[in-house]
């Protein structure tokens, strides 16, 4: 987590002094964001990098200055960086938050600022309302209306994350506090354990010895990934993540850490059903445990298993616990089987570094290897798609007889060769048949022109023989773009209809179609691949969240094609062109 952390340090440096504009900046802003650029590309933690004494850099890392390392290190050892508090004080508080705003650069917040004097995203807000904005020069009311409705998005996104964004932080965040030497139990509950796909706060139950809870908690205030402090008790912390988010620490006994688990897991009309099924059977719940209400003994506490099995329940897992059915399914034992992620055997959506991935092919299948994979389909961009490198039909016939000879070298996964291709304006795809025809697999994308035109170019596209499935239908990007609103239902019939698949893309970016898109598209028969969109070996991870997400829209095996072993993933694509 270093290496992000400084560089969103970094790029607060470069945007501080873009904001002030002073011409010794220049140089600066320039040595910085090749910092950042450096720091996001290193496959070690800085830290490992540094001495024994974490004085000095063990070698020279190319392009970062003898400044810069200075600041490295200065965090490494105590959390911060003098200079940029220094420097925040220079510019108002709200500068920097207004540049969390999508389209909205240090420029413009600079001219803004000397020129209408708004000084935070309240302010920019009012002076568009006031027709301010669009009169000054260089602006006009598009974009002036653009940065309004990035005011929006970034207010409905910033209450509550994506799974897909923070699980892996969370998960850091977890195992730091599990090591600690007092801590006896450790876990999250809440909504982050359900699944669900956002999430608005984090909820960290501890058990640890009543002895040892003032020193836990004191260290627990310290600890890194906190960045405010808004409330403390003896037995409670609310406080803010660095990444975000408000986190309650909750401390609890051991012997009712199960119990205390169940009771802030939820969901509340979960906890709710089960409250009355406890009471018709005599007993009670509550955060302690299971209790016989007549006497208020204490029945079970120790672990959820024996709660819900004290209630003549099956166990149900988190994901299942949103409040419907679930409770009379597990009295009957009849809980849903539902994907897991050793079902996953091969990924079929991800970049190399023909077109704007950062690893090979082959380093991307060796990773895919070691997840167990029996095959991937790299899908390299197409040709049109030039900010990402997209290929020409001559580079793609190269990445073909790459792929092959990789293949021919059986080194213990199956590459297909396929591509991410472009759904353009009018609906037909950004390769020529012959070409197409040469591919193992195509993901159909829409990746330009954003609107309501993307309904009839998905039409025409599912026509299209050569289409295996849809990437990310509805464009979503969390904090920059929100789900285009279509007539879904018509696509989704006219997919199954012509067995063209529907993608879940569960890049940390988007989780595109969202969950709740998916119950309409199993209604019209729509089958799935849940695909990384990987753009390095790292992003592959992610089908971890894919999976766990689906596990909460109640998803089965069967609906997810990429649970085909490799014999049947290959018959399957040998039969899909629908010609
Ligand atoms: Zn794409
Ligand atoms: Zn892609």
């Amino acid at each position: 987590m270093n290496n992000q952390n400084l560089a969103k340090i970094f790029t607060t440096f470069t945007h501080i002094c873009e904001i002030r504009g002073d011409k010794n900046d220049f140089f600066r802003v320039r040595s910085y964001q090749k910092v950042v650029q450096i720091l996001e590309n290193l496959d070690k933690d800085i830290v490992e990098y540094l001495d024994d004494n974490k004085e000095k850099f063990k070698e020279n890392i190319p392009g970062i200055g003898k400044e810069s390392a200075k600041k490295i290190i200065e965090y490494i050892n105590t959390g911060k960086v003098t200079e940029l508090e220094e420097s925040k004080k220079t510019i108002p508080d709200g500068l920097l938050e207004m540049l969390e705003i999508k389209n909205l650069g240090p420029k413009k917040v600079k001219k803004f600022w000397t020129e209408l004097d708004v000084t935070n995203i309240e302010k920019l807000k009012k002076a568009i309302l006031d027709g301010k904005i669009e009169k000054l020069s260089g602006m006009g009311q598009k974009s002036a209306q653009k940065i309004l409705e990035g005011i929006e998005i970034l207010n409905l996104y910033n209450q509550r994350k994506p799974l897909v964004e923070i699980y892996f932080d969370i998960q850091e965040i977890l195992k730091e506090v599990q090591s600690h030497p007092h801590v006896i139990k450790a876990d999250i509950a809440g909504s982050f354990r359900r699944h669900k796909e956002t999430v608005g706060d984090i909820d960290l139950l501890v058990a640890c010895k009543q002895e040892n809870r003032e020193k836990f908690i004191q260290d627990y205030l310290n600890m890194d990934f906190l960045e405010k402090i808004e409330n403390q008790g003896d037995t409670k912390v609310t406080a803010y993540l660095k990444l975000g988010l408000q986190i309650d620490l909750r401390l609890v006994e051991e012997d009712q850490f199960g119990a205390a688990m169940q009771y802030f897991t939820g969901n509340q009309t979960h906890n709710i059903n089960l409250r009355t099924r406890a009471k018709q059977m005599g007993m009670k719940i509550n955060e302690y445990g299971l209790f016989n209400s007549e006497n208020n003994q204490l029945i079970v506490s120790k672990t959820e298993e024996e709660i819900y099995k004290a209630l003549n329940l099956d166990f149900v897992p988190p994901y299942l616990r949103g409040g419907t059915d679930e409770i009379s399914l597990a009295e009957k034992s009849k809980l849903p089987k539902i994907i897991e992620l050793k079902d996953i055997k091969g990924d079929c959506h991800m970049h190399s570094t023909y077109s704007d991935g950062k690893n090979t092919i082959q380093e991307m299948a060796q990773k895919a290897k070691e997840l167990n994979y029996e095959y991937i389909v790299i899908t390299d961009h197409s040709q049109s798609l030039k900010i990402a490198n997209g290929l020409t039909p001559e580079r793609l016939f190269e990445k073909a007889k790459e792929t092959q000879k990789l293949n021919s070298e059986n080194i213990g996964i199956k590459i297909f060769h396929g591509s991410e291709v472009d759904i353009l304006k009018d609906g037909s795809l950004d390769y020529k048949d012959e070409d197409l025809r040469n591919l193992d697999f195509v993901v159909a994308s829409v990746h330009s022109k954003f609107d309501e035109s993307c309904e009839e170019r998905y039409l025409k596209v599912i026509e299209n023989p050569y289409v295996n499935v849809i990437g990310h239908m509805t464009t979503q990007e969390y904090g920059s773009r929100k789900p285009l609103e279509l007539d879904y239902d018509k696509i989704f019939a006219k997919a199954a209809k012509h067995n063209v698949a529907i993608e879940i893309n569960c890049s940390s970016r988007r989780n595109d179609i969202p969950s709740d898109l998916i119950p309409l598209a199993l209604k019209h028969g729509c089958k799935f691949f849940l695909n990384t969109d990987s753009h390095s070996t790292q992003q592959l991870l992610n089908m971890q969240i894919g999976v766990n997400l689906l596990k909460s829209a109640r998803v089965k095996k069967e609906d997810i094609l990429n649970t085909y072993t490799l014999e049947e993933f290959d018959e399957f694509i040998k039969n899909n062109i629908n010609l």
